[in-house]
């Protein structure tokens, strides 16, 4: 060994574009070690699936190639982490462990700590590198978009990176294999996810489907292409955010003012970024407060009535409720692990709203079903349509106008629920009775007004009112700060405490 060597651990960044720790090796002049494991821990755990597993797998395949092209190799280990670098440091004493900050789950979390504590007793040298804007341990929420401005705006993503590899450590590497396991089988349902697809995909969606996106992420129907399909690259960090803003940045600057889409394209990808913006703020919700992978973010929802049916669980789990829209979305998602944004919105709030299911109950199948799972928005998503926020607007999707403002023509239901394929769109659309398919397990309406009276009542209380402004001021999105000033000036000048927010919008039968 010629030179000190550093171990790129890899996590949710299996890629060569956009990445800190191979910039970093590369400047300090160290060789390279990328490290693959397939932990046990994980996969075993209640919100991993056979679609995550075989993405990662992909992942690194992708990465495995690239690396090959230019002569060098990835490590691919089974075993949890800590176990494996000791093995691989009596192989190779290397110096230095470099990895990205996962803003992930209580195990991800534990695991790095003991992947720290590890490198410490053994005198490597451990550097973790974000790969979002999101601040370590928490950030004052004034100063969120300066952090975005500094570290995704303001910094050009770093150009494809290469590594130094002796053949010793090549060798080494080249004899390391992927398990033989069955969550491995290829799957053609499931969007593909590596470093090339995922720049394909940007592209694509950048010249070509992003126009549809304004308008057009609403229908299941429309989503699958108008949507820029990159969450699940972004989730297993094949691409980064930094690469998509400017990438969109370019776009934008490129844009012909003479062209009739112009005004169009730019209202799309304005769109687009400002959820580029959310995915970071709910992952530094997560990373500031970690224990709301286990509790609601607003401690006085904390114990709602919920029933937790099994019966009911099951039913929705398997698209068995009786109603056509939450069916055919809880089966489309078992068979291909995507759905957009509004049906994802719906399946939670009719879960939670009318099942009386715990968000906490349902979290862990929708993890599993969902190819893209990211803690950080999914755990805050589930937490804003259950409606425990504590001052977002609760809002109870109906599936029966669901349907017919997004699928009119039944062609998406039809498509994932075959019992219903001979029947009339107009007799779908009407909802109740219908032929060879199941009753609805629960009535709509009663059972969605006594949750939604029960969450009402809990933002109606004293206790609850003078908590919602510290959650708010640690966790809220800073355009309605001003809400929360804890005084402000009347009319006639005397200064008087200001409300907490209003309850937003209900309607049993609105969403919007
Ligand atoms: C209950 C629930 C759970 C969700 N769980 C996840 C999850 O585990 N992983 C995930 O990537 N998305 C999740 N979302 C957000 C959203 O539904 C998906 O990101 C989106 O449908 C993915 O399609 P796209 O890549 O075409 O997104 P686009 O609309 O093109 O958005 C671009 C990117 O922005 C981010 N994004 C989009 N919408 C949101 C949002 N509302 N909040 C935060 N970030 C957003 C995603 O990274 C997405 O890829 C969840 C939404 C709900 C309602």
């Amino acid at each position: 060994m010629h030179q000190p060597v550093a171990v790129w651990l890899i996590k949710r960044d299996a890629r060569l574009g956009d990445n800190a720790c191979l910039a970093e090796a590369k400047r300090l002049g160290l060789e390279v070690l990328p490290l693959f494991c397939f932990e046990p821990t994980l996969l075993a755990a209640n919100d991993t699936s056979e679609m995550h597993i075989q993405a990662q797998w992909q992942g690194v395949s992708g990465l495995r190639a690239a690396l090959r092209r230019q002569g060098a190799d990835v490590v691919i280990a089974h075993g949890e982490v800590v176990d494996k670098l000791a093995k691989l440091h009596a192989l190779v004493p290397f110096s230095h462990l470099m990895t990205h900050e996962e803003i992930g789950n209580d195990l991800t979390y534990r695991r790095d700590q003991a992947i720290a504590a590890w490198c410490r007793t053994h005198q490597v040298q451990y550097q973790e590198f974000p790969q979002s804007s999101v601040r370590r341990g928490g950030v004052n929420r004034d100063r969120l978009q300066q952090v975005w401005k500094n570290r995704i705006a303001l910094v050009p993503p770093l150009p494809t990176g290469s590594i130094d590899q002796s053949s010793d450590l090549r060798n080494l590497a080249a004899q390391t294999t992927f398990p033989r396991m069955a969550a491995l089988r290829p799957n053609r349902n499931w969007q593909p996810v590596s470093e090339a697809d995922a720049q394909a995909t940007l592209a694509e969606f950048l010249q070509e489907r992003g126009v549809r996106y304004r308008g057009g992420i609403s229908s299941p129907n429309t989503a699958m292409t108008a949507g820029s399909r990159l969450s699940v690259h972004l989730a297993w960090g094949t691409v980064t955010t930094r690469q998509v803003w400017h990438a969109v940045q370019a776009r934008l600057a490129a844009l012909d003012p003479d062209d009739p889409h112009t005004a169009r394209w730019r209202k799309s990808l304005s769109a687009f970024v400002s959820r580029l913006h959310w995915r970071d703020h709910f992952a530094q919700r997560l990373e500031s407060e970690p224990e709301l992978e286990f509790r609601s973010i607003h401690p006085a929802f904390r114990n709602l009535p919920y029933e937790d049916d099994h019966q009911l669980y099951l039913a929705w789990c398997e698209g068995r409720t009786g109603y056509p829209l939450v069916d055919a979305v809880m089966r489309c998602l078992a068979t291909t692990g995507f759905i957009n944004f509004r049906m994802r919105a719906m399946v939670v709030s009719f879960a939670c709203h009318v099942l009386h299911l715990d968000w906490r109950m349902i979290h862990p199948h929708l993890a599993r079903v969902f190819r893209d799972y990211d803690p950080g928005i999914h755990l805050n998503q589930l937490q804003m349509q259950a409606g425990v926020v504590g001052w977002n607007a609760i809002r109870v999707y109906n599936p029966t106008k669901q349907l017919a403002d997004w699928d009119a023509n039944c062609q998406f239901v039809k498509q994932w629920v075959p019992e219903l394929r001979a029947v009339s769109p107009e007799t779908i659309l009407q909802g109740e009775d219908l032929p060879h398919y199941p009753e609805r397990v629960v009535p709509f309406a009663p059972r969605a007004k006594q949750m939604i009276d029960a969450l009402y009542a809990i933002r109606k209380m004293e206790e609850t009112k003078l908590l919602t402004p510290a959650v708010y001021r640690k966790h809220g999105s800073r355009k309605k700060e001003q809400v929360f000033r804890p005084k402000r000036t009347s009319k006639k000048g005397a200064t008087r405490p200001i409300k907490p927010p209003a309850p937003g919008l209900f309607d049993l039968l609105e969403d919007e």
